[in-house]
């Protein structure tokens, strides 16, 4: 099959979450099975070009159709870790992706509105014409919609969009302007609330409704979100389209990248390690300790590594962070804030703490040591409110790092708890808790912390359980394979 990927992150070159890994990880495996995958992307002005091999020119004078006139852009083309990667850069005054940050502007929707049109002039004007294309999230949620209404009409009749929701907390709302400019117009039509239109409003439109209504398939990023977006408040006001659509709609947990996460071979980590020379890993945990000027202690060391966005459950954080440092543990933190204020708070945090030699808040965004604390830890905290699929408890499990989760999400469809699960206990690989309160929390840590304290050998045993289990892209490839094969069939 021919499959084009238009998202706005892939990593590691334009990363901010989990949706660059799936992007990337997705696109690999599908070419291990010998398709042909093509990624569309943003030209960002922050991206990390040194990760993309041959960049050079691929077209010049792209001149996107916008707002009534036309935007040149030039189309980049390179080689990430080996995907085959377009990058768009618009020529304009508005300088949509030369701003410094993926994200974070007043007119987001616009700047990605505009970017889905570009990507689907660019296949237009190149003469690619995919079996599927594949769209991630709110930003690219205006693709299927314009590929029915304007593209089908002048030569993409035949290609079929399969979206993913990663994240149904963010569905790229805006104002009317956005159908004039993309050339939509008919706004009473296409901001009609049965349609785009947000609520009851015809003057507000929601882009992921538009993805929902015109895509031939929708996913989301594990199968237990998939039931929650439907029936919680998880869907954040979508729950009723979903359930008009729920005919072409389903979720499909995550893979991780085994290749880029593998303490076997893993460059950024000093020890290499697997489940035979599991206590090789000790040695990633000597030098965490070093890099970071913790107490080299024989104490279980717990991890926080993610954004710290409400959604990860902040308060919690917290309260884990000073549980530890009075039960004997240490905590170590890697996260930047999605707002400002989050920030502050957290150097605030980070400050107040400065003399303790048992836990350490490294705020910013850094690779490479997230890499050694994966590796590096033995218990990694996820106390999400709500959580899609999740990656870090994956990457945990495969790092012999053992998750301490909340039940939510694609954590619950991932994690099986030591104590309590239904599974055998030669499949458990974890700690899980209900309630995102402090006792629900504490219910979990009591258990991990004593279960290292007091029966070592069985919390290694958990540990190398959690690295024996398969979250690769294998079975979801499959999946996502079938779901191609369907649209493209019908
Ligand atoms: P989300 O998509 O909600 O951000 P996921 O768990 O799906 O959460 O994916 C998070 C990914 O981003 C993981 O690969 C994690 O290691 C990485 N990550 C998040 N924050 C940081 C950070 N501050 N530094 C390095 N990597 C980070």
């Amino acid at each position: 099959m021919y499959i084009v990927m238009v998202a706005s992150e892939c990593a590691p070159v334009a990363k901010v979450g989990g949706l660059a890994d799936v992007v990337f990880g997705l696109a690999r495996e599908l070419e291990l099975r010998g398709h042909a995958v093509e990624i569309i992307l943003p030209r960002y002005d922050c991206m990390r070009t040194e990760h993309v091999w041959g960049l050079q020119v691929s077209w010049t004078d792209l001149w996107v159709p916008w707002d009534g006139g036309a935007i040149r852009c030039t189309v980049w083309f390179g080689f990430v870790h080996g995907r085959k990667c377009f990058f768009i850069e618009p020529h304009c005054d508005q300088a949509y992706f030369a701003r410094g940050a993926y994200y974070g502007f007043w007119d987001d929707p616009e700047r990605f509105a505009f970017f889905a049109k570009a990507a689907l002039e660019f296949m237009l004007k190149s003469g690619k014409r995919p079996q599927v294309i594949h769209t991630h999230d709110w930003q690219t949620a205006l693709v299927p919609v314009l590929l029915y209404e304007l593209y089908a009409a002048v030569g993409m009749g035949e290609q079929r969009v399969c979206h993913t929701m990663h994240n149904f907390a963010h569905q790229g709302i805006t104002g009317h302007h956005i159908l004039h400019a993309t050339g939509l117009h008919r706004p009473e039509y296409h901001g009609h609330p049965d349609r785009l239109g947000h609520g009851i409003s015809h003057f507000t439109l929601n882009f992921t409704k538009g993805a929902l209504l015109y895509a031939n398939f929708v996913t989301t990023v594990s199968p237990t979100h998939a039931w929650e977006v439907r029936f919680t408040d998880a869907g954040c006001g979508l729950g009723h389209t979903l359930h008009l659509h729920q005919d072409k709609f389903g979720g499909i947990l995550n893979g991780l990248d085994y290749e880029m996460w593998n303490p076997h071979i893993d460059p950024y980590i000093p020890h290499h390690f697997d489940e035979e020379g599991f206590d090789r890993k000790a040695g990633n945990t000597r030098v965490l300790r070093e890099r970071l000027r913790l107490n080299a202690a024989e104490r279980p060391l717990m991890a926080y590594v993610g954004r710290l966005d409400p959604q990860k459950g902040l308060p919690l954080i917290r309260h884990a962070l000073f549980y530890a440092l009075a039960h004997d543990a240490q905590f170590v933190l890697l996260g930047s804030g999605s707002n400002h204020g989050i920030n502050e708070d957290f150097w605030h945090l980070k400050h107040m703490l400065h003399d303790s030699r048992d836990c350490h808040l490294e705020i910013g965004y850094d690779e490479e040591l997230a890499h050694l604390i994966y590796a590096g830890a033995d218990l990694l905290l996820i106390p999400s409110l709500f959580e899609p699929c999740g990656l870090t408890q994956m990457i945990a499990m495969r790092y012999g790092t053992v998750p301490v989760v909340r039940a939510v999400g694609g954590l619950k469809d991932t994690v099986f708890d030591w104590d309590h699960s239904e599974l055998p206990r030669e499949q458990r690989n974890g700690f899980v808790f209900e309630h995102a309160d402090p006792a629900g929390l504490e219910s979990a840590l009591d258990r991990a912390l004593g279960l290292w304290r007091h029966e070592r050998g069985l919390f290694r045993q958990l540990a190398v359980q959690g690295m024996g289990c398969d979250y690769s892209w294998k079975h979801p490839g499959e999946h996502y394979l079938r779901i191609y094969d369907f649209i493209a069939h019908r």
